[in-house]
């Protein structure tokens, strides 16, 4: 059958030694997807399909395993750093480029294997136009839950975006404004960040009662409140006003150093707030600095972890598989990295009972891969199809992501005190 007559409307069956349907712990040996318009109309062993069914050809891969499309939680689609420097006239072409480089970050997501992508801070709203261009056909590529620019305070964390507030009053119409231009999720810097000269990732920026207005304004109008925090206070105050998503986590005191709040972990463990965990805690780079320890501590604490990479802003779209290896060499076991990145990530970004699970009325949303995953998730890397809400979506050859040389149980300092001292001292003479 050519793929001419695969189109999301025809009924396909895809059957395979495995498939691993992203509820915990379920595995169904060969095993057998039926896909019709688009979504999953019967999922189960391959023995046992319906007699209506019979008659439909599958597209069997025995030694391989059919998963739900991956996940990427934190991506910032309208990328500023580099991708403008090509421009040949910024003042005239600047958004059209943004736009388009927004299409090659979706394009490589979708080579990897990710169906979903929640971004979270995108200059001009290119990530919601890129969202509706997915919706309708315009470009291929995986579902966009898009959150606009980023919102902070006067020359606060990301300021370039464009959001900034100063008051409970600037707060509500922030969020109007950005529910108005089509926004599916509120992003929030909470505290300050590495890649905003004038900003210390320690400095919480808005107060605990900006934040909850942050967040009953976000949930009044049906949406999900993710904040950037990497400094400890500033984590605080977000678990205080009840947000539900905290890209980073990373408890940046204020010298500088890392130091894990075992009693916050609890905390963020027990609200049932996500955490995203799979870029590096700093960046620029530190020297022998990795995903390691903050993960596994917060795994540890039963904090809701979700594979978010910082994609477009830390780690390209290609080292996606990357930051999964680095969760897996931080001693999470690869069952609940493989949850991470499907069924909790899509019900971290909104999308449950959507996507992130192979059962039938979700989304026809697969990936087949050679070899078992739950053995070594290198399987991940050998792929044989990509559904994308039942359309097969045909993968760009993409670079290898060799990352930075891991090194397990890193040393505690994320900055070190030095680079504090000198972040310290930059921001009295700004
Ligand atoms: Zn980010």
């Amino acid at each position: 059958m050519s793929e001419e007559h695969r189109n999301s409307h025809s009924t396909r069956i895809v059957s395979a030694s495995r498939i691993i349907t992203g509820k915990p712990d379920e595995v169904i040996p060969d095993g057998s997807v039926v896909i019709s318009d688009g979504n999953i109309e019967w999922v189960g062993a391959t023995a046992s399909i319906p007699v209506k069914y019979e008659a439909i050809v599958s597209d069997s891969f025995p030694l391989s395993t059919i998963l739900p499309g991956l996940i990427e939680t934190h991506a910032h689609l309208g990328a500023r750093s580099g991708s403008q420097a090509a421009v040949p006239n910024p003042a005239l072409h600047v958004q059209g480029w943004n736009a388009l480089h927004s299409v090659k970050i979706l394009r490589q997501l979708a080579s990897v294997g990710i169906t979903s992508v929640q971004s979270l801070g995108s200059k001009y709203y290119t990530d919601v136009a890129v969202s509706q261009a997915v919706e309708q056909g315009l470009i291929e590529g995986p579902r966009v839950v898009p959150a606009g620019p980023m919102i902070t305070t006067t020359g606060g964390h990301d300021w370039h975006d464009g959001a900034e507030v100063d008051s409970i009053n600037d707060i509500r119409h922030a969020v109007r404004e950005h529910h108005k231009a089509g926004a599916s999720v509120i992003k929030v810097a909470a505290t300050g960040g590495f890649m905003t000269p004038g900003t210390a990732q320690w400095n919480a920026q808005f107060s605990t009662d900006e934040l909850r207005v942050f967040v009953s304004e976000a949930h009044r109008l049906g949406k999900l409140l993710a904040v950037h925090a990497h400094g400890t206070e500033g984590i605080r105050r977000s678990v205080d006003a009840g947000v539900d998503y905290i890209a980073h986590a990373t408890f940046i005191s204020e010298d500088g150093t890392t130091r894990f709040d075992a009693a916050l972990a609890d905390r963020i463990a027990e609200s049932g707030i996500y955490v995203d965990v799979a870029s590096p805690p700093s960046f620029p780079p530190v020297a022998n600095e990795t995903i390691a320890p903050r993960a596994f501590d917060l795994f540890s604490h039963g904090v809701r972890i979700v594979t978010g990479h910082d994609i477009g802003a830390v780690i390209p779209a290609y080292g996606y598989l990357y930051g999964l290896e680095q969760l897996e060499l931080a001693g999470i076991p690869r069952s609940e990295i493989l949850i991470a990145a499907t069924s909790r990530a899509s019900a971290a970004i909104g999308l449950a009972g959507v996507a992130g699970v192979i059962e039938s009325g979700y989304s026809a949303d697969l990936l087949v891969v050679d070899g078992n995953p739950l053995d070594d998730l290198k399987a991940l890397y050998h792929k044989q199809l990509i559904l994308i809400r039942g359309k097969t979506f045909i993968p760009e050859e993409i670079p290898i992501y060799e990352g930075r040389q891991p090194s397990v149980g890193g040393p505690e300092s994320v900055l070190g005190q030095r680079q504090a001292a000198l972040i310290r001292k930059q921001l009295q003479q700004w």
